[in-house]
């Protein structure tokens, strides 16, 4: 029988831990082979983007090399993006990669695939607000993250040597968008800022000069999580200083600040837009393939797409049903964790000739980390029984564990025990704030 040629596209928390499982499944088989296209050639798990936007951590030491992981894990890796489909042909189209010098690396090519897996993740959706692509920083990618953080290191080496006094607004931050990654930015940001003009930048005085502040269009901040957890969150940055807007939208971002529905102007050099995610440009019209309001494929419950049963979508690119609510599974690192491991069955009883099975999304709850301050969630259902709330030190374990369930999926129990270690031996988790 001819082998089954499986290709995922996008190795991020979805892809990467479905095709480092599916490597490990069929490596040894001449049964099916296994190929990741990303554009990218390394990985950084995207909810640790807010930390190097901050500069808390630095992407190079958690990065992972696509091309090292697949050798070792037994599945080939393209680079290259993917720019169109041939649902016919049974191909993924990929677009060409350049140097920096504008040198072609990777030509153009044809991936030919048995199963599709798109996996490609969403970009931030700032709603066609004016000023806001050119203005405000979006955190998408580790290389936006690393053009914000430049941007405020500069920020304050101006501030510091320039002649006159600390202009308003040249060293306030705002943030547009109140949910999980906005939040967890203003905190972490709060500490981070504050150690920078620590190392040396006298001039600045963080009380007057700094400010940071954190805007919501809905009455409340973290409006998709419980109101206890909301309200504890806004207590906690409150308290450290960070002001919190809510219940207008942003109507206009420009050099100066933003504005906000009613007219009034947050003066503010530093913008960042975290509100909100859409499925990327590439899958509008995709090979006809149906897209919801948002842009994201729609799929059966099985995370097959709704026009074509080889196609598969996961992640934050796919509309799928969610068993018994009116709304998708939303966007969020457990539910890629989770999609990816029911893929891995999907394929399996693919290509055994079994019928397929539903995926249930199984929410275990919401945890936020107010960097070194706090961190506050609710667990649900499954893991408790009930919803609970929980705030401080257990609750900033049962955050690190997402990372953690990520980085077992991707290099086994061991590799993780052996890390945790390491970081506890040589305190690299009380990293000092980046500062180039
Ligand atoms: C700052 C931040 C903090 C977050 N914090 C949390 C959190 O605390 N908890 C939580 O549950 N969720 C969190 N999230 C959301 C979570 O990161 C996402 O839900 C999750 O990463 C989605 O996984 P994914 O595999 O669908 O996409 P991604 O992890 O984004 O991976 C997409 C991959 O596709 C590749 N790709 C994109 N386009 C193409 C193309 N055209 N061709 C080839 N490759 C392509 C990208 O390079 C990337 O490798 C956070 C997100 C951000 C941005």
């Amino acid at each position: 029988m001819p082998e089954h040629r499986i290709v995922v596209v996008g190795g991020g928390a979805a892809g990467l831990e479905l095709v480092t499982s599916l490597g490990h499944r069929y490596r040894k088989s001449r049964e099916a082979s296994v190929v990741l296209v990303d554009r990218s050639r390394t990985h950084l798990w995207k909810p640790l983007l807010h930390a190097v936007a901050a500069g808390s951590l630095d992407r190079n030491e958690e990065e992972l090399n696509y091309l090292a992981h697949g050798h070792r894990h037994g599945f080939d890796y393209r680079y290259g993006p993917m720019v169109g489909l041939d649902r016919a042909a049974r191909v993924l189209r990929c677009g060409p990669t350049v140097d920096d010098e504008g040198r072609q690396i990777t030509p153009e090519r044809d991936v030919p695939y048995d199963t599709l897996v798109i996996a490609v993740g969403s970009v931030t959706n700032d709603f066609g607000t004016p000023g806001a692509a050119k203005y405000a920083v979006p955190l998408e990618t580790p290389d936006q993250a690393v053009r914000f953080n430049r941007r405020l290191i500069n920020a304050c080496i101006r501030a510091q040597t320039q002649e006159g006094p600390v202009r308003p607004g040249q060293l306030h931050i705002a943030i547009i968008g109140a949910g999980a990654t906005g939040t967890e930015l203003s905190a972490e940001l709060h500490h981070t800022v504050r150690q920078m003009i620590a190392t040396g930048l006298h001039r600045i005085k963080p009380e007057e000069d700094v400010r940071i502040i954190l805007i919501e269009a809905a009455p409340r901040i973290l409006p998709a999580l419980p109101e206890r957890m909301s309200a504890a969150t806004a207590d906690l940055l409150r308290g450290m200083g960070v002001e919190i807007r809510t219940g207008l939208p942003v109507s206009e971002v420009s050099a100066g600040g933003i504005t906000l529905s009613d007219g009034s102007f947050i003066a503010s050099e530093l913008v960042v837009w975290a509100a909100g995610v859409k499925g990327p440009e590439v899958l509008r019209d995709l090979a006809g393939l149906e897209t919801n309001r948002l842009n994201q494929l729609v799929v059966h419950e099985t995370l097959q797409t709704t026009r074509d049963p080889d196609v598969f979508a996961i992640g934050d690119c796919a509309a799928c049903p969610r068993h018994g609510h009116p709304n998708p599974v939303p966007p969020r690192a457990q539910a890629a964790h989770q999609q990816a491991s029911h893929m891995v069955g999907q394929i399996e009883r693919r290509l055994a000739g079994k019928p397929l099975e539903p995926f249930r999304y199984r929410d275990f709850g919401s945890l936020v980390s107010l960097g070194r301050y706090s961190t506050v969630g609710n667990l649900m259902g499954g893991l408790v029984g009930r919803a609970f709330f929980i705030e401080g030190m257990f609750a900033r374990l049962m955050y690190r564990s997402l990372h953690k369930m990520h980085d077992y999926a991707l290099h086994g129990g061991r590799r993780v025990v052996a890390d945790t270690i390491a970081r506890t031996v040589s305190r690299r988790p009380d990293r000092v704030v980046k500062l180039h």
